[in-house]
């Protein structure tokens, strides 16, 4: 309790490096491991992102008007690179522009070399969504290792959350070890959010696992 020297994921540096705005846009060159975070708009992943970075300057640049929909990317510690894709599903847009959240998304996880690993928000108070399904059912036939996050959890007793946790991984058949809950409120879960994101950076690539011939240099 008295020291921070044994926190998982602490922050030395953080930069912005730029925003993807369209499937064969800019996106960054580089050779750093890469970690996405997703969710429905709304969900908490600013906060969450600011609890799990500790630097304000991040939510900033991702909430700027025009940045909102691109693919923003982080440079943390000249270590990795944190992916904030854009918040989809928002319930008071058209189906349409609802829908446009797909290629992008979609286009960035099949064509990133990088990628380790996405982290994917839940609210824990509300059944997922049918974009939340699309979005699981598409990880999984990418095969990208998910973790899934339950936000605001200090929003509910005791009760509710066990409640909310058993049948959100029952329904979409999630292993418990896949499930953190987590509050930006309270930092409960930030610690073990941090080491679940170490885990994926320390493994390698999991497209190199499942498709060994395509690692030639
Ligand atoms: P984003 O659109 O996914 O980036 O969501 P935000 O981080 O902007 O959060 C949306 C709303 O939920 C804001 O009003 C936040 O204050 C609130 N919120 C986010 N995380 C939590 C949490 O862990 N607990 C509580 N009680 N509220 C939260």
């Amino acid at each position: 309790m008295s020291a921070t020297s044994g926190e998982p994921l602490v922050t030395r540096s953080l930069e912005f490096i730029g925003g993807m705005a369209s499937v064969a846009g800019w996106r960054p060159e580089s050779s750093l491991p890469e970690i996405a975070f997703a969710g429905r708009s709304n969900v908490g992943k600013s906060s969450l992102l600011n609890r799990l970075i500790h630097r304000k300057k991040m939510a900033r640049v991702s909430n700027t008007p025009g940045r909102t929909r691109e693919v923003n990317f982080f440079r943390v510690n000249d270590a990795f690179i944190l992916v904030d894709l854009p918040g989809y599903g928002y319930a008071r847009v058209s189906k349409e522009k609802r829908a446009e959240w797909r290629p992008l998304i979609e286009g960035f996880m099949r064509s990133s070399e990088q990628l380790r690993g996405i982290v994917l928000l839940l609210d824990v108070r509300h059944d997922p969504t049918k974009d939340d399904r699309l979005m699981l059912d598409f990880l999984s036939e990418v095969g990208v290792p998910t973790i899934v996050v339950l936000t605001k959890i200090d929003k509910l007793t005791a009760k509710q959350r066990a409640e909310q946790i058993f049948s959100i991984s029952r329904d979409l058949a999630l292993d418990s070890e896949q499930v953190i809950a987590f509050s930006a409120v309270t930092g409960e879960g930030r610690n073990e959010l941090a080491e679940a994101v170490e885990g994926l950076l320390s493994q390698p690539s999991w497209r190199a696992v499942a498709a060994p011939e395509a690692t030639a240099e």
